[in-house]
C-alpha cells in the first residue's frame, strides 16, 4: 500500500492538490481537517466548550462518515473552532486510530491512498513513501480563501481573511501537541506562483520520481 502524505498550511492548496493527485493515481482520499472540523461543528451546535478537551474528545469519538459530508464544515467559523480543538491531546488520540486505520486499509480497490492534514508526516503517517509539505505566502493563501469564502456567501474583507489566517497558522504551528512543522524527509511545495495545474504537475512529477527510486 502506497502512502502519500500532504502537510500544510491553511489555504496553500494541499486539499486541492490532494483530491488531483489521488483521482489521478487511482489512490483513496482524506482530507483529516474534516475530521477536526466536524468535531467542532458537532460542539458548536450543542453549545459546547471548545476549550474542553474530555468532553470535545467524546464528540471526536462519537464521529460518523456521514458527520464528514456536511456542507457547512468549510465555513471560516467551523475552520477557526476546528483549530482550537485540535490542541487537545485526547481529540487528536480520539482521531488518530481512524486517520491510521484509513492510510492502512481504504478499500480493495485502491492501491495507496493520500491524506492531507497538519501531522501526517509527523505523526500519523511517520513512515509514509512520499511526504509532501506545501505553503505559500500568507497574502496569497489569504486571496485565494477570501474568493473562496465570498463565493459560500460570507461576507469577510481580504484584511479580517488574512488575520484570522496569521492567527490560525500560529496556533497550528505552536501547539504543544502535533504542531505543524515539515517533517524531516518531507519535499517542500512552495505555491505562491503556480496556479492549481502547476502546482499537480510539480507534486505528480515529484511523486513519480520517489516512488520510481523505491522500486
Ligand atoms: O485543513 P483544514 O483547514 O480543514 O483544518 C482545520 C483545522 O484542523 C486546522 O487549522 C488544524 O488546526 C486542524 N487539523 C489538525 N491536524 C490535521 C488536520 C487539521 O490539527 N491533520
Amino acid at each position: 500500500m502506497t502512502v502519500i502524505a500532504i502537510d500544510g498550511t491553511f489555504a496553500s492548496g494541499k486539499g486541492t492538490l490532494g483530491k488531483r493527485l489521488a483521482a489521478h493515481f487511482g489512490y483513496a482520499y482524506l482530507d483529516t481537517g474534516k475530521l477536526y472540523r466536524a468535531t467542532a461543528a458537532k460542539i458548536l451546535a450543542d453549545a459546547g466548550d471548545l476549550e474542553d478537551g474530555k468532553s470535545a474528545a467524546e464528540y471526536a469519538n462519537a464521529l460518523t462518515m456521514e458527520d464528514l459530508d456536511n456542507p457547512e464544515l468549510k465555513s471560516g467559523k467551523i475552520g477557526a473552532a476546528a483549530s482550537k480543538v485540535s490542541v487537545h491531546k485526547q481529540v487528536r488520540a480520539a482521531l488518530f486510530d481512524f486517520q491510521q486505520n484509513f492510510a492502512k486499509n481504504p478499500g480493495k480497490a485502491y492501491k495507496g491512498t493520500i491524506l492531507d492534514g497538519r501531522d501526517i508526516g509527523t505523526v500519523i503517517c511517520p513512515n509514509a513513501d512520499v511526504k509532501l509539505y506545501v505553503d505559500a505566502k500568507p497574502e496569497i493563501r489569504a486571496e485565494r480563501r477570501h474568493k473562496e469564502l465570498v463565493s459560500y456567501g460570507e461576507e469577510i474583507s481580504y484584511e479580517q481573511v488574512l488575520a484570522q489566517l496569521k492567527e490560525r497558522d500560529h496556533r497550528d504551528m505552536n501547539r504543544a501537541e502535533a504542531p505543524l512543522k515539515p517533517a524531516a524527509n518531507a519535499h517542500l511545495l512552495d505555491t505562491t506562483n503556480l496556479g492549481i495545474d502547476a502546482a499537480f504537475e510539480a507534486a505528480r512529477t515529484l511523486i513519480c520520481a520517489v516512488l520510481e527510486r523505491q522500486v
